[in-house]
């Protein structure tokens, strides 16, 4: 839905579309159907849907709405500085045509330019309780004015103990009957939900589900597994499912690499995808790929990224993403059009954060499956290797010189990072 289908003031809508905003986002619709007809709202969302310009838009467009001598001014409550910056510059984007006042108040800088402007008289304030409650308590900000209240990520400013200061610049307010309140957060805890009962007008609870990308056509699966021994679990896994296809990822070049030529090692027909291959070698390994001229495809992001490669039976995490966007486009790729698919992920050591930073993101468990000692296949490609090093058993300079280049990758750490990805 698009934001001129709701009949904002046509100077606050210019704003939107300079700022770049066509198509709004889930949170902003629910959230602005009920917020522009006046009434207030707890919304649950998680980070990175768009809940900043869901209330700034429906301060500027009841502002302006408002055509009395005294229109009433916004305090937006968040709990730290750098979203109060942050929140000012949006506003400050959208409010483009509009010539609102608005400022941010925050602990750790000096009184003398916050009054000055304070003095000027601000349409939106925006700041961190302790400062807010500060300059009320100074009689610098007047609270009696204020017809909108904001309280955003909510979670985190209770967490953070700020509960009795946001009570207290509450009760210096206008009666809630006399508000419009909006509260936001990623989680709506009982906290949070105790404080809009208390303090706003009959609040809907709106609740954003995350979109339901990864859920339910694709079976997730999570094995835990000690790293030396995920290429044994893989095969056998490959060996146990017999999947048509299977795309892996792997978060280094040299992994990938290394992983396809082992695959091939080990019977299983394979090829891989690493940012290094010219685009014209990528896209004919895709084809090919597609064309089941080979069933494993072994990738790093960065090179998969952009590429149309769909209806996959099977995508494989031999490496954990570290950003879990990443994770939501890897999985993407199987299950499409309704056909089911299966996503397996690799814990090992050191994953654990990435597991949880995931599983936020996705809003759910990844079933963990227990990698039996029977799943573990034998790995041809290590007999593969070790023979061939046999043969070949390097003369005493080679060695010397492959030491002193790995030498070198230690001391050199940032030498090291441009083989990723
Ligand atoms: P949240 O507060 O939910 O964590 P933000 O309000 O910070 O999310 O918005 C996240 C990002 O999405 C920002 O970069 C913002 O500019 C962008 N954004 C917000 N609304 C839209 C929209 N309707 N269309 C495109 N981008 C948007
Ligand atoms: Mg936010």
């Amino acid at each position: 839905m698009n934001f001129n289908e709701f009949h904002l003031e046509p100077r606050l809508l210019h704003g939107i579309t300079d700022r770049g905003y066509k198509e709004m986002t889930a949170v902003q619709k629910q959230t602005l159907e009920v917020t522009l007809r006046g009434l207030d709202v707890a919304v649950q969302s998680q980070t990175g849907t768009g809940k900043t310009a869901a209330f700034l838009i429906t301060l500027f467009n009841n502002n302006i709405k408002d055509r009395t001598s005294k229109r009433k001014k916004a305090l937006i409550i968040v709990p730290t500085r750098e979203l109060a910056v942050q929140i000012e510059k949006e506003a400050r984007l959208l409010n483009r045509h509009l010539g609102l006042a608005i400022g941010s108040f925050f602990g750790g800088v000096g009184y003398a330019a916050q009054l000055a402007s304070l003095k000027k008289g601000l349409d939106i304030v925006i700041g961190t309780p302790g400062r807010l409650l500060d300059l009320s308590q100074k009689g610098h900000l007047k609270l009696k004015n204020f017809g909108f209240l904001v309280i955003d990520e909510a979670d985190r400013l209770f967490d953070m103990g700020f509960l009795p200061d946001i009570t207290n610049i509450i009760r210096k307010m206008p009666p809630r009957h006399a508000r419009q309140n909006m509260l936001f957060s990623a989680t709506l805890n009982r906290v949070s939900r105790k404080i809009a009962i208390e303090n706003m007008k009959s609040p809907k609870f709106i609740e954003v589900t995350p979109e339901k990308l990864t859920v339910d056509t694709i079976s997730q699966e999570l094995y835990h597994v000690k790293s030396h021994i995920k290429m044994n679990l893989m095969l056998g896994i490959l060996k146990d499912q017999t999947p048509q296809n299977a795309l892996i990822f792997t978060n280094m070049r040299h992994s990938a690499f290394r992983l396809a030529k082992n695959l091939q090692q080990n019977g299983f027909n394979s090829q891989h995808l690493t940012g290094d291959l010219p685009q014209k070698r990528r896209l004919n390994i895709i084809k090919d790929f597609m064309e089941g001229k080979f069933a494993f495809l072994v990738a790093t992001d960065v090179a998969a990224r952009g590429l149309h490669i769909d209806d996959l039976e099977m995508v494989i995490n031999y490496d954990i993403p570290q950003d879990c966007e990443n994770y939501v486009h890897r999985i993407g790729r199987t299950a499409r059009a309704g056909n089911s698919g299966k996503a397996i992920s690799f814990a090992s050591e050191g994953t654990a954060d990435h597991i949880e930073a995931i599983e936020s993101f996705i809003g759910m468990k990844i079933p963990v499956q227990a990698a039996e000692d029977n799943l573990f296949a034998t790995d041809n490609s290590i007999r593969a290797d070790s023979k061939k090093r046999f043969r070949n058993d390097r003369s005493k300079k080679d060695r010397k010189n492959s030491r002193s280049k790995n030498f070198q990758r230690k001391k050199n750490p940032d030498r090291a990072r441009q083989f990723a990805v």
